[in-house]
């Protein structure tokens, strides 16, 4: 008997284990979502803004108001915080998502809260209009599937020290459940230097981009853990075609309970919106409520 070798197409060669995930799944076209008529994606830049963590209604209302007259797209605001020291604030949860239900009331911007806990879907689900996975869960499975089913838009964190394709298999998991709605997030890894938190991979932007259909934001916030970097490298991840940016903003960050060092100072919040607009633009993103910025 002859048996015939079996030769792979060249399809099949270049197939990618995240099958959905892979830019060749789309045949090159880009998702873009549409959170509550905000787009992130395509031609849209998200400037996505808020407190670390939800401390009082006072500091997040205010938060609110300033990311919103400056063009955010979307609240950020953890209710649920993963902490490194068990004994450090871990979220005021019930009542944080609470106040953030207020401040979405009041200012229209969509909520985008982190899931730790399983336990926890029903009332996160009940507040946040996207979902955020957390670094620290990048791999944790069964909160991707319970995400993927359930729908709701999902923000997806690198892990500390995780590789692209890492990454792009996590989110193989939310979407292998009928959720087509994820974003993904460069929040910097771990590497050998020490003179600053972690190292922001800007490369994954492009690489990314090369790999998968879906829009890439960039946390610089995480990655410097010192506000005086926050500006610079928002221009860099603008300026290498990320879909948007998730920063941390605070009213008054030396009294923040978490991550105070690394939060913009909300009055100075409106001239880098400016600046992170100017940026986009060079990669021809627009903010959304802003007109394309003049170079
Ligand atoms: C956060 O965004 O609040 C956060 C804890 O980020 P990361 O999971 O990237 O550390
Ligand atoms: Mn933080």
């Amino acid at each position: 008997m002859i048996v015939m070798e079996e030769t792979a197409t060249a399809e099949e060669v270049d197939a990618k284990p995240y099958r959905l995930a892979s830019l060749q799944s789309t045949h090159g076209e880009r998702s873009v979502l549409d959170i509550d008529g905000h787009k992130v994606g395509g031609e849209s830049f998200a400037l996505i803004a808020g407190p670390c963590t939800v401390e009082t209604r006072e500091q997040t209302m205010r938060t609110a108001r300033v990311v919103r007259d400056a063009g955010a797209t979307l609240l950020r605001g953890g209710a649920y915080k993963p902490r490194t020291s068990p004994y450090a604030f871990q979220g005021l949860g019930l009542e944080g998502l609470r106040l953030l239900a207020e401040a979405k009331a009041e200012t229209g911007l969509p909520i985008v809260t982190e899931l730790m806990d399983l336990r926890d879907v029903e009332p996160v689900l009940e507040v946040a209009d996207v979902v955020q996975i957390g670094a620290r869960n990048m791999q944790n499975y069964p909160l991707l599937a319970e995400i993927g089913r359930c729908g709701r838009p999902a923000l997806l964190k690198r892990g500390l020290s995780s590789t692209l394709e890492e990454l792009l298999m996590a989110a193989e998991y939310i979407l292998k459940e009928g959720n087509p709605n994820v974003i993904l997030c460069e929040r910097g890894i771990r590497t050998f230097e020490t003179a600053y938190r972690f190292t922001l991979d800007l490369m994954a932007v492009p690489v990314l981009k090369q790999l998968t259909h879906l829009p890439v934001i960039v946390d610089p916030s995480h990655a410097a853990g010192r506000r005086e970097l926050v500006g610079p490298l928002s221009l860099a991840a603008a300026a290498v075609g990320a879909d948007g940016v998730i920063v941390e903003v605070h009213p008054n960050p030396d009294e923040a309970i978490c991550d105070g060092p690394q939060a913009l100072r909300a009055e100075e919040f409106e001239d880098y919106a400016q600046a992170v607009a100017r940026a986009a633009a060079l990669a021809g993103k627009a903010l959304a409520g802003r007109e394309p910025a003049l170079v």
